[in-house]
């Protein structure tokens, strides 16, 4: 299939190309049409290197309605390098959108002021790592309410370094009605045990 024939719009397409992205990779093709049907959450089993930050990252973006500078999608990534790889692949698949979506990464190791700072400008995408972010939502920087789509992006990762409460406190302040979608090379019970707890039973799983 082309990214045309799975549902891309043009203007993504256009950034595709001169990032040298030409045909869609497996995860590709198996996320993207189902993700802008934007019915059910979705779980995708899949390894770094396959392409699945476009796989979540073009439907996002495709979602956002740049119209409101509210924060829509939240991204967890359990390390500060991956947030800044997310955050930068985005933001060059933004290239040549009509309207400009704010994409901001905040993650520990980093000054809390300066990220306190970048967020009182619009946002409609955060990137953050668990810890970092629970600490913004303690200072009531950031407000999870408005959010319609969350992707937890390497979650085996994130659970084996431990934020399995920083994850259960996200998961319970995403409003019903937003969409969760799920990355993760495994799946170990830890990992099934939130799925259970937080995803929609008519979740989508791919492989
Ligand atoms: P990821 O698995 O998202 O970390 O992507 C790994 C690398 O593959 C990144 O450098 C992407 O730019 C690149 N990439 C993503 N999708 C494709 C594709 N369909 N064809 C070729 N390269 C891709």
């Amino acid at each position: 299939a082309t990214f045309k024939e799975l549902g891309v719009s043009e203007h993504f397409i256009q950034a595709l190309t001169e990032m040298n992205i030409n045909k869609p990779s497996e995860i590709q093709e198996k996320s993207i049409p189902f993700l802008l049907k934007n019915q059910n959450d979705f779980i995708g089993q899949a390894q770094t290197g396959t392409g699945k930050t476009a796989a979540f990252g073009l439907p996002l973006l495709m979602k956002i309605n740049p119209k409101s500078t509210e924060v829509q999608g939240l991204i967890l990534a359990p390390t500060r390098e991956l947030c800044q790889q997310i955050a930068k692949h985005l933001f060059k698949l933004t290239k040549y959108a009509p309207e400009k979506i704010f994409v901001g990464a905040v993650y520990g190791g980093e000054k809390i002021e300066i990220q306190l700072r970048n967020l009182s400008r619009p946002t409609q995408i955060i990137v953050a790592t668990p810890g970092r972010l629970i600490d913004l939502l303690n200072r009531k920087a950031i407000s999870l309410k408005t959010v319609k789509t969350l992707i937890l992006d390497e979650a085996d990762e994130m659970l084996s370094m431990g934020f399995k409460e920083e994850l259960n406190t996200v998961l319970r302040q995403i409003p019903t009605d937003g969409k969760k979608w799920l990355f993760s090379a495994t799946l170990p019970t830890a990992l099934q045990k939130l799925i259970d707890t937080y995803m929609a039973k008519n979740t989508k799983m791919v492989q």
